[in-house]
């Protein structure tokens, strides 16, 4: 599933892409992606123009003229592509934006979806959402004081999205090998240098990921060199039996409350 840098990633492409660019049109193969009926969805963002494009968490949100959000979630199987008839992925193809000359197509939106939704809409069901770990106001104190009185493991906190948002399983593993802390260990049995670390990882791996690209499989639009280009920099992630870039020992593997976690032990405490 996509996460912060992923999101983040695909956020600056298509802010070049797409913004201040109009919707002409809006194609809905599939119904469950959407959350109103089709004809209300297509008048109210029909005409409309993109004014931004903004990353919460996981999210992304379409800000549009009329003051409607398209709230996107990718899920699990969720991409897009900005391109057109010809250059389009052959896949099925569950909602298609139309800016005239190209069209956004969202792909493999499952359990994903793209909802329209007021601004009043979109804030409360962002509401749970924890701190955004790459806001300027995200100090090491605001870290430290989310970190007291809790009891989880590493794994399963990081990935919370009340706690942190725009974590998931790929980057929860990469930022506790950059903290050089085991992922099952629990936050409450971390020292004050241990929870230090975990900041600095934090903070490290997630706007060098977004550098990189992301891991996103397949290109946003024909010949674009960035999406997806960290997979050749994870350290740890679907690395299992490989060996460490560290220390040289073997990567593991193991299921931490019923989530994948790829961990050394040799230079992870
Ligand atoms: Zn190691």
């Amino acid at each position: 599933m996509p996460e912060l840098p992923e999101m983040e990633n695909y956020k600056k492409l298509l802010t070049e892409k797409i913004a201040e660019k109009t919707i002409m049109n809006a194609m809905i193969k599939r119904e469950k992606s959407i959350n109103v009926p089709i004809k209300t969805f297509q008048q109210q963002v029909h005409s409309q123009k993109i004014i931004s494009i903004e990353r919460r968490a996981k999210h992304l949100l379409f800000h549009l003229e009329n003051g409607y959000i398209l709230l996107l979630h990718l899920m699990l199987g969720g991409w897009m592509y900005y391109g057109n008839e010809e250059d389009k992925p052959d896949r099925s193809i569950q909602v298609e934006l139309y800016f005239g000359d190209n069209s956004l197509y969202f792909i493999g939106l499952r359990l994903g979806y793209l909802h329209l939704f007021t601004k009043k809409e979109v804030d409360s069901e962002l509401s749970d959402l924890g701190p955004e770990p790459l806001d300027i106001n995200f100090s090491l104190n605001a870290f430290q004081d989310l970190t007291k009185g809790k009891k989880g493991k590493l794994k399963t906190t990081l990935v919370d999205q009340k706690f942190l948002a725009g974590i998931g399983n790929c980057y929860s593993d990469e930022i506790c090998f950059e903290a050089q802390l085991l992922p099952t260990r629990t936050m409450n049995n971390l020292n004050d240098q241990e929870v230090v670390q975990l900041y600095h990882a934090i903070r490290s791996v997630l706007p060098t990921a977004t550098e990189h690209g992301g891991y996103m499989e397949n290109p946003l639009f024909t010949n674009d060199q960035k999406t997806g280009g960290v997979s050749n920099f994870l350290k740890v992630y679907d690395r299992e039996g490989e060996s460490c870039k560290r220390c040289g020992a073997t990567i593991l593997f193991k299921e931490v409350s019923s989530r994948k976690c790829f961990y050394c032990t040799g230079c992870q405490h």
